[in-house]
């Protein structure tokens, strides 16, 4: 019988996931080791495979799996971290998400719909902080204009120019479009559309969104084939770990992803890791029904990173700073820096939680986290290169490579760190910085060290936006 898009189960069978699960309670050691030889070859894993990885507990075992994890972060993402910072346009919103601050019956929370003028505002001082990349965030109910006021509110990000700085991304974060409209979104010249399933678990997910559209799994879970339809080419899914077994939900994930490959020829963009944070306002964000520990967390983003190698994973500051750490080598290609989850929050500078979604992990400002990331020995990048030149959906998939990774985004990484030490930095961050550039350029082969190096003499000769 042909199937159609109301036909979900096709995207996510939990009668596969539930058998795959049952076979696999315990790892066999030598199971085990096959599945990380076969990940370091960088072609990826099958459901089985990450089904074999999920319960390893044996200290060794669990070495080796973040050692796999490690080699395959290295090998294809090199020492980069891509940086962003989230803009939370509006706080109000029509549904009943019960772990989430912003739901429609939270009394305890101040709402607010920033005018174009106060986007703008914030916009001027993400950019004077040095970032180039914003992730639009949004609840699911907008002002009197409808789906146009976030339309319009990317028009003003990209407008607002301040020094030599502006931003060249803008990442969107917000509820589930129709076909027409993801085509004006992507008309509104987006970087990556973001939109996490929550949880993938059918009757979880119908307790845990008690009111609104989004009370509607399908809806939710057949947007990304939407927007890819509408030719948005990089979409981000996610869940959110801690109202679900994780095992459970990164097989389904593992499933939306296969959907996707089947359907468009390529995959995810990026996956994101949240794990549920205390909220005002609600029971469950504070008493996760399936909590994650910080072990089973760096499992989490070290299986993903060997099942899906070429897709970003992103990294938030719902997280510590140390977690964040951690993370960063076992896979973590991009993170958020100085965040605030209030509308308003970076004119307000201050941590509101009275508007603000959830409680933040890592309260560093921008600098402090780059100099940090760069001590650790990691090339903060701000670079916007490939989605400017059209290097989209496959095509990045193909650029993602690793020898092709080296030619072009190891010098655009530089080369945009570099206009952030010159612009924006501290100066303990500044040297920092010089000081592992000083390190890094040695260590590039010698066609990529020209590239890079006259890529860096050009920033240095006041020149901006210089990538390849
Ligand atoms: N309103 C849109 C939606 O729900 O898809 C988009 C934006 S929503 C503000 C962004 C994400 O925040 C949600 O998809 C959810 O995963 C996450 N989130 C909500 N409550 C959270 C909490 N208490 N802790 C951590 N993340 C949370
Ligand atoms: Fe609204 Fe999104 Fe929060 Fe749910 S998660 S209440 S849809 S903002």
């Amino acid at each position: 019988m042909k199937k159609t898009m109301e036909d979900t189960d096709f995207i996510i069978q939990e009668t596969e996931i539930d058998h795959i699960l049952s076979k696999k309670i315990a790892s066999d050691a030598a199971q085990v080791r096959d599945v990380l030889a076969k990940a370091r070859e960088l072609k990826g894993l099958s459901l089985e495979n990450v089904a074999v990885l999920a319960p390893v507990s044996d200290p060794d075992l669990l070495s080796e799996l973040f050692a796999a994890a490690r080699y395959v972060k290295e090998t294809i993402y090199g020492q980069r971290l891509v940086i962003f910072a989230p803009l939370y346009i509006s706080n109000f919103c029509k549904n009943e998400c019960t772990y989430c601050a912003f739901r429609v019956r939270n009394p305890l929370v101040q709402r607010r719909a920033l005018t174009q003028a106060e986007i703008a505002r914030e916009v001027q001082i993400l950019i004077e902080q040095g970032h180039k990349r914003i992730l639009l965030v949004a609840g699911e109910s907008y002002p009197d204009e409808g789906f146009p006021y976030v339309l319009h509110a990317i028009d003003t990000i990209y407008s607002v120019k301040s020094k030599n700085g502006e931003i060249r991304r803008v990442n969107v974060n917000i509820a589930p479009l129709t076909l027409a409209e993801f085509k004006e979104l992507k008309d509104a010249k987006i970087g990556t559309y973001q939109l996490f399933q929550e949880t993938y678990h059918g009757d979880t997910y119908k307790k845990v969104h008690l009111g609104g559209k989004k009370r509607d799994y399908n809806w939710r879970v057949t947007a990304m084939d939407r927007a890819m339809e509408a030719g948005i080419n990089d979409v981000g899914i996610g869940v959110l770990f801690g109202l679900f077994d994780w095992r459970f939900e990164i097989l389904a994930m593992m499933q939306h992803i296969r959907h996707l490959e089947d359907r468009f020829g390529v995959g995810p963009h990026t996956i994101s890791v949240p794990r549920l944070e205390p909220a005002t306002g609600s029971d469950i964000a504070a008493q996760p029904p399936f909590p994650v520990s910080d072990l089973d967390f760096r499992k989490i983003v070290a299986i993903l990173r060997l099942a899906v190698p070429y897709t970003g994973i992103i990294m938030s500051t719902r997280e510590t700073p140390n977690i964040r750490r951690e993370t960063f080598a076992l896979g973590v290609s991009q993170i958020s820096a100085g965040s605030r989850t209030n509308p308003g929050g970076y004119f307000e500078d201050e941590e509101e939680l009275a508007g603000g979604q959830f409680s933040l992990g890592d309260h560093r400002p921008l600098d402090e986290v780059i100099r940090d990331v760069a001590t650790l020995g990691y090339i903060p990048s701000f670079c916007t290169a490939c989605y400017r030149l059209g290097r989209t959906g496959a095509d990045f998939m193909d650029l993602a490579k690793p020898g092709e990774i080296k030619e072009h985004c190891d010098p655009n990484a530089l080369s945009t760190f570099l206009e952030y030490l010159m612009d924006y930095a501290t100066p303990e961050t500044g040297q920092e910085g010089e000081t592992l550039i000083a390190r890094v350029l040695p260590q590039m082969t010698g066609k990529q060290q020209k590239i890079s190096q006259k890529m860096l003499d050009r920033i240095r000769a006041g020149k901006r936006d210089v990538f390849c």
